[in-house]
This record gives C-alpha cells, structure tokens and sequence, in this order.
C-alpha cells in the first residue's frame, strides 16, 4: 500500500516533471514572443503567412497538433486543417472517422451498436475563422486559442483534449486575409482609409458564405470535400463580426425562419451551444451578448452543416476598425443600451477594441468545446439519431417531403442536368438511375431517368434543393408589413440550372442503380 502509493507520488512527480521539461526543450514561444505584439493590441495584426509559420512550429513542438495542407486557395495561398487533440486521439484518428462516418449514415445500425460506437468515438468540433475578410479578430482569436490547446495542462484544456477532437481551419479565405491585412499595414498611419478597397476574394468579394449550395468556389469545395464530407464533424462553428450599433456578440439560438428539412435536434443543440456559450461570457462579465437577433436559418446558402447532421454555431462579434478602436461620438456607451429577455446585459462602455473582440472571440469557442468535450457521448448519439431519421424520412416536422425527385431522362439541356446532380452529389447526395421504364404519379419514365429518394441520409440537403420555397409570411407586427427577410427566399436548384423535375409524394417500384455522376472537367479551375 505505502510503496503503491509513494510509486503513485513518484509518478505523478515524474509526469510533472516531464510535462515542464518537455515545454522548456520544446520552447513553444508564446504568441507574443513570436509574432512581437500581444494578440489583439490596438493597431498590430497578425499576418496570415506568419500565423500559419506559428502553427506549424506548434504542430512540429508538441503532440497536440496536426498540421494537413489541404490545397491552395483561388489565388494560391495555403489552405490548411489542424487537428488537435491529445496524442492518443491523433493516433487513433483513422478509427474514430470510421465511427463518425458510420454514425452519419447508420443505415443498417442497431440501436445498441450506435451505443457502442458512441462511447468508443469523439466527438469533432469544427472551427473556423474568417470567411469575412475584413472580419479580422477571429482570425487574431484562434492564435490564442491554438497555443492554450497545444499548451495548457488545466483540467479544462484536458478534457477538450482528451474527449474531443477540434478541427480548424485558420482562415476560410486565405487571399482575403493577405489582401486587407497587406493593405492595413501599407495604409497604417496615414489618413487613408484602410479597409482594403477591392474585391477580397478574386470572384466573391465579401459574401463568399452563400455558395454552401453551389459550390463554385475553390475554399467552399476544399471544406467540404476534405473536412466535412470526409472528417464527418458532429459541428461547425463559423466566427463572423457585425455592425457595432447593436450587441457586443450574437450567439445562437436563431430566429425565424428556419427551413424545415433541418432536423429539429439541431435547433435544440444550436441552443446549448449558444447558450453556453452566453453564460460563459456572461460569467466572465463580458457585456452585450445578445441571442435570437436578425440571423436566421432558412437557406442553405449560408447552412451547409445542417444538413449533414450538425448545428450551424455561428458567432458575430461587433466590429471595431480592424486593429484599431471605436469610440462613441457622444461619450454615452456603445450599442443597444436597454435590456431584453434576449439581451439581458447591455454594455457599458464607449470604446470597443480589437483586444476585447479577440478576448470574446477566445471566450465563445473555448465554451463550445467545452460543451461538446463534456457531453461527447450524447453529441454522437445525437448525430446517430439525425443520420437515421434522416435515413428513413421519418423526423419531427417533416411532413412536407415526398418520396422521391425523378428528373426525366429527356431533357431540354443536358449539361443543366448534369451540373444539377453534379452539385447534388457533392453535397453527398445518393442519386439513383432506372435501368427499365417505369411509371410514378402516373406518368411513365424511361429508362436512364434519376431518381432522388428524400429518405437517405442527406435527404434534407436533397429535399431543401429540390423542392419549391414557399417563404413564411413574418409580419413586423401583427397586420403590419412583411419583415424584410435577411437573405434569398428560395434556391430551387432544377430552377436554377433549367431542369424539368417531378416531385412525386407517394413511393412507387423502379428498377434503379445507385450511380455516381462523372464530375464536370475544369470546375474547380482557379481561372
Ligand atoms: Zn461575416
């Protein structure tokens, strides 16, 4: 008993040790020491290329990180994924996409062997920052947020560690990134203005986030061919920033509308996220968090993510001027200044700065993976659940969605049909092509006619695309006039790409082959 425990003693004195003289030999520079500014200091913005350098010191020092190139960008700047976790995890990572992947189409899966896979695998939190070039701080954020997990031994740190992997992507658009931290530092000091004043992604410019439906950007194909459809995270957190007149930060819950082939769970995961998230802010005494406000979830051009199983977390801190302070004209405090059910805190102050953005940007994410770190096994349960009501079409609220699309082998346009199940596809939806006539609704189909079941794994991705929007009628009040939606109302993808499609509500027999459809040479071109 006395040598097992002064065996214990020692250990433990042994782990110490070894952990400290591991950090001394490895010597990580902390974020100051390396880029030679605090992180979020007034007028200092850390440099895309420089912050990548720092990852990959990082990933080469310590066990916590991988560091994956997964191309180049439009403009050909790198475009990375870290992976961090704990070393066993890193080491086991091939087996725990295996139960992401089985867990996300558990076609053919019990209930008890979901169970089983479930307190094996952990869960994946998808991170990234920047999608918005000029939305600066979250960029900033994550260098903070990548040393304390490769660094810090707290029980906290630990338990994210140990019980989930974060993947992250330090930037959505790299060229954006260089081009208006480049023109920050040209213009610093001078009285010009010093927002980048041209396109900050080559074809996009700003609203490079509402081609999750699309997929005709390089960064937007790269994301989801190598992180999302292939990685299966049970979570994508997307850091953005808003106008400062309001809150200091939205989290989620959303507000209305939301597009009804999202299975109801997420809504409630996109809850405790944000919610958690709010409280730790809140704990902190981080002022002017705001839930429920302006953003939405009805179109899948800014959603991908939900309709593959996971909450859409999305952040939105208030701007500053990139790296330098805001301050109120008037000397009264910043923002919304009166206190609601869903803004329960106003701020306070009649400055905002860079620092403090970084400082909530930090907060917000190391909450998120807490969360999910904490509740792992039930996260994973949860993506089992989506994928298999999903599966079967059999989800709360989803009574609208018929049986299957059938797209008729003769066609006006043919590459129209073709870049339509083309962009289906890639969005991992399972197409199927008949092998004889048949006949659905009563009209007969020819053979080589495809047909898309809504009930399969991404059938909501399916049925969002394929069906016909019909808008809510949300009033500014009752009798009043509509409410200005936020976004496009609708993005039926055969009417968009000039494709005869039937909706047919009932099921009907046809000899079918599941097929793949051959990609369209040159699309992901950078010119
Ligand atoms: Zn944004």
């Amino acid at each position: 008993m006395r040598n097992a425990l002064r065996l214990t003693v020692l250990a433990l004195a042994l782990s110490t040790l070894s952990s400290g003289r591991m950090t001394a030999q490895q010597g990580v520079p902390p974020p100051d020491q390396f880029f030679g500014f605090k992180i979020g200091a007034d007028g200092d913005l850390a440099r895309y290329p420089k912050i990548l350098e720092y990852f990959q010191l990082l990933a080469k020092q310590t066990d916590r990180i991988k560091y994956e190139e997964l191309g180049k960008t439009t403009m050909g700047n790198s475009y990375p994924l870290l992976r961090i976790s704990s070393p066993a995890n890193l080491k086991n990572f091939d087996r725990l996409v295996e139960i992401n992947r089985r867990l996300a189409d558990p076609r053919g899966l019990s209930e008890a062997e979901a169970e089983k896979l479930a307190a094996e695998g952990k869960p994946f939190y998808f991170i990234y920052a920047t999608i918005h070039s000029t939305e600066v701080s979250n960029g900033q954020a994550i260098i903070n947020i990548v040393h304390r997990l490769a660094t810090d031994s707290s029980p906290q740190i630990r338990e994210i560690l140990d019980n989930s992997v974060v993947l992250m992507v330090p930037s959505q658009n790299p060229d954006g990134q260089v081009l208006v931290i480049d023109h920050w530092y040209k213009t610093k000091g001078t009285p010009f203005n010093r927002v980048f004043p041209d396109l900050y992604h080559k074809y996009v410019g700003h609203d490079d986030n509402r081609d999750w439906f699309m997929f005709t950007q390089k960064e937007t194909r790269m994301n989801i061919e190598y992180v999302q459809n292939k990685y299966k995270p049970i979570i994508t957190h997307d850091m953005h920033q808003q106008g400062g007149a309001g809150a200091r930060i939205f989290v989620p819950p959303f507000t209305e509308p939301f597009d009804p082939n999202m299975h109801p769970l997420l809504r409630m995961q996109q809850g405790t996220v944000g919610q958690a998230m709010a409280h730790a802010l809140m704990s902190e005494g981080k002022k002017g968090v705001a839930w429920e406000d302006q953003y939405d979830m009805w179109s899948p051009a800014r959603q991908y993510m939900v309709y593959h199983g996971q909450p859409r977390i999305l952040t939105e801190i208030a701007n500053s001027n990139l790296a330098d302070p805001v301050k109120s004209a008037n000397g009264r405090p910043l923002g919304w200044q009166e206190s609601t059910a869903h803004f329960p805190v106003p701020y306070d102050q009649d400055t905002w700065t860079l620092g403090q953005q970084v400082d909530y940007g930090v907060t917000v994410a190391f909450a998120g993976m807490t969360e999910v770190a904490k509740y792992g096994r039930n996260w994973l349960m949860n993506f089992y659940r989506v994928g298999r009501d999903m599966s079967t079409g059999q989800f709360p609220g989803n009574t609208a969605a018929p049986y299957a699309y059938v797209i008729p082998a003769e066609q006006r346009d043919n590459f129209g049909t073709f870049e339509m199940l083309d962009i289906l596809q890639f969005g991992a939806v399972e197409i199927h092509k008949a092998t004889a006539t048949f006949s659905a609704n009563g009209k007969q189909y020819p053979a080589g006619s495809f047909v898309i079941k809504t009930a399969q794994p991404y059938g909501g991705f399916a049925n969002t695309m394929l069906s016909v929007q019909n808008y809510p009628d949300l009033r500014l009040f009752p009798g009043g006039p509509p409410e200005p939606p936020y976004d496009v109302t609708g993005h039926t993808l055969w009417m968009l790409t000039g494709v005869t499609v039937d909706s047919v509500a009932k099921p009907f027999e046809a000899a079918e082959l599941l097929v793949t459809v051959a990609s369209v040479a040159g699309r992901t071109s950078s010119d």
